[in-house]
């Protein structure tokens, strides 16, 4: 039997099933939430329990939302016809602090096979329908510039291909200080492709 009563064990256990948290990383989480005087495990559930039972995926762009519809897609101002297609809920984030005035869509997810990650995972059968039944005129995918990245954005491509006018990729290209050295093979040929006369 267990030195550690099943309270213990049981925490530990859900520690571990996230991602990145291996049993060594679980076990310190759960014994720092039972020893801290700042971390609250009650606080820690109940906005655990909220953020499963409470939020929703807009029903147009799968974007967290409160609301069936979220306030980008409800935004008569924007151009509903340019689509941003982004990993997830942050990229929208940090998008929405550049200029752009378009919707998006959220795949929640990348084209991953050795993570079991299919299309069937992903939000793309949604953006797929949406493409169909609503007027859009571009699809720009921004999806990282890595393996998977490239390989959902060439999947959404041969997808939407003949349904919409265009399907465009963002630029991408080396960093700003990037190492020509150690930049991967998918960067340095991106940053070919995308070359622009000076
Ligand atoms: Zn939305």
């Amino acid at each position: 039997m267990s030195l550690l009563p099943p309270q213990i064990t049981k925490t530990i256990e859900e520690f571990s099933k996230l991602p990145g948290i291996g049993p060594k990383s679980a076990e310190r989480l759960t014994f720092h939430l039972l020893r801290s005087s700042k971390a609250s495990p009650e606080a820690l559930g109940s906005s655990l329990s909220e953020l499963k039972n409470e939020l929703k995926y807009c029903k147009t762009c799968q974007m967290v939302s409160l609301q069936e519809e979220c306030s980008i897609c409800a935004d008569t101002s924007r151009d509903h016809s340019t689509i941003l297609v982004v990993e997830n809920p942050l990229d929208v984030v940090a998008f929405e602090k550049t200029s752009y005035k378009g919707v998006y869509h959220v795949l929640h997810g990348v084209l991953s096979p050795i993570d079991g990650m299919g299309p069937e995972q992903l939000k793309l059968k949604e953006l797929i329908d949406r493409c169909q039944s609503e007027k859009i005129k571009e699809v720009i995918v921004a999806t990282n510039p890595d393996v998977e990245g490239e390989a959902t954005a060439s999947y959404i491509s041969d997808q939407l291909k003949n349904k919409i006018e265009t399907v465009s990729r963002l630029a991408h290209g080396l960093p700003m200080g990037a190492d020509i050295e150690f930049a991967d093979q998918v960067t340095l040929k991106q940053s070919l492709e995308g070359r622009r006369s000076l």
